[in-house]
């Protein structure tokens, strides 16, 4: 079967992996040069199944004001006149009932779980490398309270069958050494063995050069413009280098979906977020993390990804406003700077920002 894959980030390229293996005709489009050049180029680099939880809980709505409000705070909402934002805002609000919450997470788990070990098992047929580390992650707690609170994190771990590890300051340290120098900051964390780590666009182009040795086509420097729908099924894509046809259609332009799929009358409960990140080079190993620790008073998640130290956050709601803001880029050079001084050189790092998480 002929098959167009729309959009060359992380889940286009590897949706265009296994259709090839599958015996597919496959051609990825994308308006980049090259693969992963938006919201897959520099993410946390989180593979974390254990965290695989809605945003939308209990105690977000009261939470979110708090955050707000908060000096180097984790959310920022631009308001603007876009009905989506506050349709996609209200839905968000109406999941946050201890019942949807449940749901959500039970049909968010077995594809957290599923993902797990199809990268397990895509590592062991291909040995590709991408500054991956299956080190675990640690949730890091400042404060008593939140250290206290993690009990309905634990019930539903318990539930799920994954395994974590409730540490004190010196369990703190033993998984993360670089933390010794700054143990009067923090009072305990909360660490998942299972979880992994590693470079989203690392993983995504060489996975994109295994899929082209496999006969996959690139179409790079491709915008999309239409895509058309005959009754049920999707006939054409227009583009601005002309029309394509397939036999099958994937939809993968991340957080860009949703206005195609609105117009496909199709709609699907996807706003762009917008995040930041800085790449920090190290200059001392030994003071850098070993894997991820995700400061949770800041919600800043801080990677080790090879010689680098990738600090990732922010959850910005401003449609799809690319313009960075430099405020939130201190957040994350506050929490890096914070936990892991001397670790790497600040000074050196570019930021980057994408939308759609
Ligand atoms: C700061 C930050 C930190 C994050 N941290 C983590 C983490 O630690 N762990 C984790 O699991 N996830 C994380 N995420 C989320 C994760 O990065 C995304 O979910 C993932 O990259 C989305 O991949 P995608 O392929 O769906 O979308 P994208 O990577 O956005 O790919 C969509 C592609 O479509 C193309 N495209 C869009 N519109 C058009 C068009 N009209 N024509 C042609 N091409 C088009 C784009 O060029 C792009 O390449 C983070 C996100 C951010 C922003």
């Amino acid at each position: 079967m002929k098959v167009l894959v729309l959009g060359g980030g992380v889940i286009g390229v590897t949706t265009a992996y296994f259709l090839a293996e599958a015996g597919h005709e496959v051609t990825v489009i994308d308006r980049q040069q090259g693969p992963a050049l938006e919201t897959s180029f520099a993410n946390a680099g989180e593979v974390s199944p254990g965290y695989a939880s809605p945003w939308a809980g209990p105690g977000i709505p009261v939470k979110a004001v708090k955050w707000l409000l908060m000096k180097y705070g984790p959310l920022v909402v631009r308001p603007a006149f876009d009905p989506h934002m506050w349709t996609w805002l209200l839905k968000m609000l109406r999941n946050c009932t201890a019942e949807r919450y449940a749901l959500n997470k039970s049909r968010m788990v077995p594809v957290a779980e599923y993902s797990r070990d199809t990268l397990k098992a895509l590592r062991a047929a291909t040995g590709i490398t991408y500054d991956e580390r299956s080190k675990g992650t640690l949730q890091l707690f400042r404060k008593q309270k939140q250290l206290d609170g993690t009990g309905g994190d634990v019930e539903v771990l318990k539930k799920y069958g994954v395994p974590y590890e409730i540490l004190d300051r010196d369990g703190c340290i033993a998984a993360e050494p670089a933390l010794a120098g700054v143990r009067e900051k923090f009072v305990g964390g909360l660490r998942l063995p299972g979880d992994e780590t590693g470079d989203c666009n690392m993983f995504t182009s060489r996975l994109a050069d295994l899929c082209a040795a496999r006969g996959v086509t690139f179409e790079y420097g491709t915008t999309i413009r239409r895509v058309v729908r005959n009754r049920n099924r999707v006939v054409q894509v227009g583009t601005d280098k002309g029309w394509r046809t397939a036999d099958a259609y994937v939809m993968a332009l991340g957080s860009y979906s949703a206005p195609f799929m609105r117009k496909l009358k199709r709609p699907i409960p996807v706003y762009p977020v917008k995040g930041y990140s800085i790449t920090v080079p190290i200059t001392n190993a030994e003071a850098a993390p070993v894997s991820t620790v995700m400061d949770e008073t800041y919600k800043v998640a801080i990677t080790r990804l090879g010689d680098r130290i990738r600090v990732g956050g922010t959850a910005e709601i401003s449609g799809f406003d690319l313009r960075l803001h430099e405020s939130r880029r201190r957040t994350l050079e506050h929490s890096v700077g914070n936990l892991f001084p001397g670790g790497g050189d600040l000074k050196a790092a570019p930021s980057g920002a994408a939308c759609g998480r």
